[in-house]
């Protein structure tokens, strides 16, 4: 199932963007947390980070960086202020 930010970058609401002139993120470390879709300590991936236009980031009430993670046992993608 895909969360309410997963559906607006579909609709190309936002853009995804690595950081700087890193394109191979596989240097940031995983790490474990607790997982707010299937509620397991789990080990989450770096996927990089989700860029929001300001006037975007303003109107959902979000930072205009945030930082993605992709949970090991559920697969779910969420954001860095969502992890437990
Ligand atoms: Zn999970």
């Amino acid at each position: 199932m895909l969360d309410w930010k997963q559906q607006a970058a579909r609709k190309g609401d936002v853009m995804m963007a690595t950081h700087g002139h890193t394109h191979h993120p596989a240097w940031q470390p995983d790490r474990e947390a607790g997982c707010p879709s299937c509620h397991r300590r789990a080990w989450f991936s770096y996927q990089g980070e989700q860029r929001w236009p300001l006037r975007v980031a303003q109107a959902l009430g979000v930072e205009p960086v945030v930082r993605l993670w992709n949970c090991h046992h559920c697969h779910t993608t969420v954001s860095e202020d969502m992890l437990q």
